[in-house]
Parts: structure tokens; C-alpha cells; sequence
């Protein structure tokens, strides 16, 4: 059966012999891995229209007892190639479509994660600051998952959590905690970090530019410690950001 899906490209890897297997993010099917015939003989037919974070068409022949369906023909609808030309903001971009891929289930969609995702995007394409619509990303990421704890209130005695005030989320990433509560395995939050969460709660990602974004460093390496209790993994991407330095 031939089927078209919009979306955009995450990335692709060699999939043995003269095949890439290709992750698109897709409008009605979340993550969508395909098989790229051919296309790692220097002369194919796939051209450049493979290249990661383009938005594109994807025509696509599916059998019902295949696991992945076969790339006919992927058309670029809006193309994103300036976004490759900081290396930083590659490997942000690059460690989003990590977690998209690695984190969320195949073959459901996901519509709520694909706006955010496309919204991240195009605020880039603005000028918007890698860093700060990269927390932004996993802030929202990982509250569409249901993975992130209420920052109001200490989970054990009720204190209200205040700017620039000590608290902690627990070990197992569920609840907050304040110092009086916390363990020795509890995380620290950076103090700062309140005040941006507040944020982007009711901010679209092209307004950051607008916020003021103290400890980036420190907000960054804390949301990606959240992330790793969520998905119960670490990802190669990570170490990169962990790196990074401000
Ligand atoms: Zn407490």
C-alpha cells in the first residue's frame, strides 16, 4: 500500500549493505522508522532530501507483515539547512531528535510533542537562543509526558517552593522536596531555574527571546539529570551537552 505522511526528518543511519534506515517525526504517526533503498551509493536517487530537520513529504510503500515500510520518494517542503551551520545548535538539534526517537513509542502520534517540536524549530529559525529553546524543549517534553513534578510545594511537608530558595526533587524524579526534607540522593534545583519554568509555561518558544535566562548551564544539566531518571537511560547525546560549558 503506497501512503504519504507529512513531517520532518530526525536523522538516519547506515542500515548494512547499500540501505539507510531513515527516522522521520510525523504529523500522524509520531516517529516513523523507513528503509532508504540505495541511498548509500554516492549517486542515488534520495539527493540531499535526506538531510536531518528539513520538513518534508514522504511517499512511502508499506506491507501490512513488514516491520518498515520502503521510501519511494521524500519532497522537501520547507527546508532547514542554516540550522546545521552552528555547531552548537547541531548538537542540540541532534540530541532533540535523540530523545524524541528514543523516548516516545513508534508508529503513534504525537500531537502535542510534533507543535512543540515544529514551534522549536521555526523560533530558531528567528534567532531564538539554542539553549534556552533547548530547556524549553525538555521543560515541555517532559511535562506532555507526564514527567515532570509539580514545582509548587514540598511533597513531604507541604513548604511552598519559592524563588531562589533551596529545593530538591527526589531521587526517583517524582516530587519536590524542600532542604528539610530532602535526602543525601535528592537533586539539587538551581535557583534560578523556578522563575524560567514559570515561563514557559505561558510562552510560545519564539518569545524567549525576551527572557532572561540566568545558570543556563546549570538548568541545562539539571533538566538532562531529569531526563535520564525518565527514560531510564543515558543517551550519547547527553555527553556532549554535559560537556558544554557556558
Ligand atoms: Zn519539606
Amino acid at each position: 500500500m503506497r501512503i504519504t505522511e507529512r513531517g520532518y526528518t530526525l536523522y538516519y543511519y547506515d542500515g548494512g549493505g547499500i540501505d539507510k534506515i531513515v527516522y522521520f517525526f510525523t504529523e500522524n504517526r509520531g516517529v516513523l522508522p523507513a528503509i532508504a533503498k540505495g541511498a548509500k551509493k554516492s549517486k542515488n536517487r534520495f539527493g540531499g532530501n535526506l538531510e536531518p530537520l528539513n520538513e518534508v513529504e514522504i511517499i512511502l510503500y508499506e506491507k501490512e507483515n513488514r516491520e518498515m515500510p520502503i521510501i519511494e520518494k521524500v519532497n522537501i517542503i520547507n527546508e532547514n539547512f542554516s540550522l546545521f551551520e552552528d555547531f552548537d545548535s547541531f548538537n542540540y538539534l541532534m540530541t532533540i531528535a535523540d530523545i524524541i526517537i528514543k523516548f516516545t513509542p513508534h508508529n503513534i502520534k504525537q500531537e502535542k510533542l510534533y507543535r512543540l517540536f515544529s514551534a522549536v524549530l521555526s523560533a530558531l529559525k528567528k534567532g531564538v537562543n539554542i539553549e534556552k529553546l533547548f530547556s524549553y524543549f525538555i521543560i515541555w517534553f517532559l511535562r506532555i509526558e507526564g514527567m515532570l513534578p509539580e514545582f509548587s510545594r514540598c511533597y513531604n511537608c507541604g513548604k511552598e517552593f519559592k524563588n531562589f530558595e533551596d529545593f530538591y526533587v527526589s531521587e526517583d524524579g517524582s516530587s519536590l522536596l524542600c532542604s528539610d526534607c530532602k535526602s543525601s540522593k535528592s537533586i539539587y534545583i538551581p535557583s534560578s531555574f523556578k522563575i524560567f519554568y514559570q515561563l514557559t509555561k505561558s510562552m510560545a518558544p519564539v518569545e524567549c527571546s525576551s527572557i532572561e535566562f540566568k545558570e543556563s548551564e546549570k538548568i541545562r544539566k539539571f533538566l538532562i539529570k531529569l531526563l535520564k531518571i525518565y527514560g531510564e537511560k543515558n543517551l550519547k547525546s547527553f555527553k556532549y551537552l554535559e560537556k558544554l560549558s557556558d
